[in-house]
């Protein structure tokens, strides 16, 4: 039964891209056949239409087409790779490396090495160089597009009904596309407050990837990840580096062992960090451009002055505004995401949506994923008719400094889920050797937290901070995905010498 499914599926697709295939010859030779001016607008037809060509869009489309053959569109209305690529973690990543060379030059001293900065650091040769790395990066994901015969339209698409979308392209004109599938990926963006007078001068996370030149001094607002990783990058490059937070600890999602070890260690490292604030008015000076940014925060009033730059980092609503989901009745949570089940379907038949839109889990490789299983599901073998992302145990790393890595629940999380009696907690705290050779002041932080559950010990949450942090989660991620115990963590013999190896031996 399930291969009689399967072959009429694979049937049913061949006969279609048979016929998509002629009306795209059709559809290109009106295309070429007159101005554009003079041209009634383009209808196309696929299988499957890609709404937003970031990391879940991609994945999905060149799975659907590269892999099971469906025919289909992609369509992307800036540049291709999306938010990850060009305005997140890829930059973001490179800027990280950048600050841990810069923290590497100053401790190379402390094993002998007479390392002397000739010049400051080159902030715009770096910020060439690693733009013209996206652009790299933006030209490799057209290619890849090209070799699954993924179409790939630049525009922007809005649903004009359940199985059409209308493109408005670059130059204008419009197409309409009618596809028997369409999957909404278009992510999110950054958003700055409203109500804060002057709080245009200041600029988004993807503003802080266009800054030009590297600042004396910066302010960041925003207490999630991002303003924690950016803080992190500008004080270890020696930009004087304020951080404003609502609250008084940052990546307040994080297990508690994590907010306060990285408060601390941030206020160590000199950044400062203003707790329980909020601004109400950011100024420009018109002759120098430097602005000041009044604000209350647990010290009483105060103004920051002289700052060359300010980044909110508040928050990302979801990219939908102009997507016409009213046309087709798809319906949107309460801050606007678009509502998907575990198999990233709409309440709309056919019409599906995963990624940040979505709103989950917001990371590039949950969106990939969804991507790829919702493609499998689509358009693959009976096999993968269930397929979906397991939405669980999603491993997450913040590149501070020194680097976080979480899995699972906190601590908090685990006593109200399985009571206190029945969680077992590990903990451990110490100085990697790494800086064994350096003085106390340039000696960071290192700990690890083990959350275990029932008397297997099943391990249910997992918080690491320190060097390496980043690197060493992925291979605990899967054994803790396979459903591993503390005794499972013991029985794996250490290597040593390593930080890592304090996991395997928690007492
Ligand atoms: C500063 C920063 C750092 C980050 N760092 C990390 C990290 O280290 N690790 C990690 O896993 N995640 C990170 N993320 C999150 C990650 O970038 C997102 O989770 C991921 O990009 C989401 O993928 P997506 O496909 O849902 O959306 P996106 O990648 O945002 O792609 C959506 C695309 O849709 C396009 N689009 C929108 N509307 C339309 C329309 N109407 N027509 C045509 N095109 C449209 C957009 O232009 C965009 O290119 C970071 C994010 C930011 C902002």
């Amino acid at each position: 039964m399930h291969n009689l499914l399967y072959l009429a599926r694979v049937t049913s697709i061949a006969a279609s891209k048979t016929a998509i295939a002629n009306s795209r010859i059709s559809s290109i030779s009106r295309q070429f056949s007159s101005s554009p001016s003079a041209m009634a607008p383009i209808t196309k037809e696929c299988d499957y239409l890609v709404i937003g060509g970031g990391s879940g869009g991609l994945a999905s489309a060149r799975r659907a087409s590269g892999y099971y053959g469906a025919k289909t569109i992609a369509v992307e209305s800036k540049r291709l790779g999306g938010t990850c690529v060009n305005v997140g973690c890829v930059p973001k990543k490179i800027f990280w490396n950048a600050a841990t060379i810069a923290e590497t030059i100053h401790q190379a001293k402390a094993y002998g090495f007479s390392v002397n900065q000739t010049a400051p650091f080159d902030w715009t040769y770096f910020k060439n160089k690693r733009d013209a790395y996206i652009k790299r990066l933006n030209g490799i994901y057209e290619k890849n597009l090209g070799n699954d015969k993924v179409e790939y339209i630049h525009g922007r698409a809005h649903l004009t009904g359940k199985n059409e979308v209308e493109v408005v392209l670059d130059d204008g004109t419009k197409q309409t596309i009618k596809a028997k599938k369409i999957l909404l990926a278009t992510g999110g963006h950054p958003t700055i407050p409203q109500n804060i007078p002057g709080s245009e001068y200041g600029v988004n996370s993807d503003g802080f990837f266009d800054i030009e030149k590297q600042p004396k001094k910066v302010a960041l607002v925003g207490a999630g990840y991002i303003a924690v990783e950016f803080a992190g990058v500008f004080n270890a490059l020696g930009t004087e580096t304020h951080l404003f937070i609502r609250h008084d600890k940052f990546l307040r999602t994080f297990d508690p062992m994590v907010q306060d070890a990285i408060v601390k260690e941030y206020e160590r490292v000199g950044i400062h960090i203003h707790k329980n604030s909020s601004q109400s008015k950011v100024e420009k000076d018109p002759k120098t451009g430097k602005l000041t940014i009044h604000y209350k925060d647990a010290t009483g009033e105060g103004k920051l002055e002289n700052v060359d730059d300010l980044i909110w980092a508040i928050g990302r609503s979801p990219e939908v505004e102009d997507l016409g989901l009213e046309k087709a009745g798809v319906k949107q949570s309460q801050i606007g995401q678009i509502i998907a089940d575990e198999y990233q379907n709409t309440n709309v038949e056919n019409i599906y949506s995963l990624g940040d839109v979505v709103g989950k889990i917001e990371l590039t490789p949950v969106a990939i994923a969804a991507g790829r299983k919702l493609s499998d599901r689509l358009f693959g073998p009976e096999k993968f008719k269930d397929s979906k992302l397991d939405y669980d145990n999603v491993p997450s790393v913040v590149f501070a400094h020194p680097e976080v890595g979480s899995i699972g629940i906190t601590e908090p999380q685990a006593v109200e889920k399985y009571g206190k009696d029945n969680i077992k907690v590990y903990n451990t705290s110490f100085t990697a050797m790494y800086y064994a050779m350096m003085e106390p002041e340039d000696k960071g932080p290192t700990r690890y937290k083990l959350i275990c559950e029932g008397p297997n010990e099943k391990v249910v949450g997992l918080h690491i901070l320190g060097l390496g942090s980043a690197e060493m989660l992925q291979g605990f991620g899967v054994a803790i995905k396979m459903g591993a115990t503390k005794a499972d963590f013991d029985s794996c013999v250490a290597i040593h010498p390593t930080s890592a190896e304090e996991l395997v031996t928690l007492k």
